[in-house]
């Protein structure tokens, strides 16, 4: 048990989704050890497709505000290659890995979902160019698509099965900060300016999904503005922005803050002592203040800008 976490943790950013239905009618875990793992795999894999969920209003709605960004069809891909050799038997029989890259999760409603692009699809082709197998694809794939994800429509050639289809996609202009689940026991949420990390007991102890998007807009908030150090006026600025951030992805900020200031705070204590962070009393005031400027402003239909 204790070895699959730390694999796990290893993973994590890579850690795949697996469609339960595609592949488990094949897959009997035999042992204790294998029946861990696939548990802990399928528990991985649902937060992943839930945070993926959660973020992509924030990512699609956000673009013009974002300095990073990069053009989507809403899917991940793998190989077998991906995963350490130990766990490779589990990626072929659990999630269908194999050396020629295919399809590893489609977000709901993503251009590539409603593309008809289904998780298993194997990738031979794009815009004309043929996909090679092995190890090195992934890379041949994130270069290939950087050029044709540019253009409105791109052409996808797949199988399925033993069918051969093609496949047009119309890729979208998001914000550039992945999100993704690191296996972890210490509820956190966390930004290194690049992608926004969000830990599984996070994702556990915060059922609700509005909470869950103000979490990742404020990590956003901190992406997109560069902030480096822990300092209260830039912990409270990232407060305001994330709402201004959840307005636009068209979440309801008023249920968002209701929800935050009667949900449990794990470091509350921490936050009373800290010169760092604000406390709970002054976050609220801070988000309550920013919710009315945000009404007001969308009332007028004036466009909204960070405070
Ligand atoms: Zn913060």
């Amino acid at each position: 048990m204790r070895r699959a976490l730390l694999c796990l943790a290893a993973l994590s950013v890579s850690v795949p989704a697996w469609t339960a239905d595609a592949w488990a009618a094949d897959y009997i875990p035999r042992t204790e050890n294998e029946r861990a793992f696939a548990q802990i795999l399928e528990e991985h894999q649902s937060y992943n497709e839930r945070l993926q969920e959660v973020a992509a209003p924030l990512f699609k709605a956000n673009a013009r505000l974002c300095p990073r960004t990069r053009r989507d069809i809403g899917m991940t891909v793998h190989t077998i290659s991906d995963y350490q050799p130990s766990l490779q038997p589990f990626a072929e029989v659990l999630m269908g890995a194999t050396d020629r890259l295919s399809v590893r999760t489609i977000r709901k409603d993503s251009p590539a979902d409603n593309a008809g692009l289904r998780v298993g699809d194997k990738i031979i082709g794009i815009n004309g160019a043929y996909m090679p197998g092995g190890f090195t694809v992934q890379r041949f794939f994130k270069v290939a698509t950087q050029n044709a994800f540019k253009q409105d429509s791109t052409e996808l050639k797949v199988m399925r099965g033993d069918k051969r289809m093609d496949i047009k996609v119309g890729p979208e202009t998001i914000c550039d900060y992945p999100a993704n689940v690191f296996f972890n026991q210490k509820i956190n949420g966390h930004t290194d300016g690049e992608q926004i990390i969000i830990t599984s007991e996070l994702m556990k102890t915060v059922p609700d999904d509005v909470n869950l998007a103000l979490i990742i807009a404020h990590e956003m908030s901190h992406a997109i503005k560069g902030h480096q150090r822990k300092e209260k006026a830039l912990e409270l600025k990232a407060d305001r922005m994330a709402l201004v951030l959840m307005s636009n992805a068209g979440y309801d900020i008023d249920r968002a803050i209701s929800y935050w200031r009667e949900s449990s705070h794990p470091h509350a204590e921490y936050q009373t002592t800290s010169k760092t962070h604000p406390t709970i009393d002054e976050r609220y005031e801070n988000f309550r203040k920013e919710q009315a400027r945000i009404e007001k402003l969308k009332a007028a239909g004036k466009t909204i800008r960070f405070n």
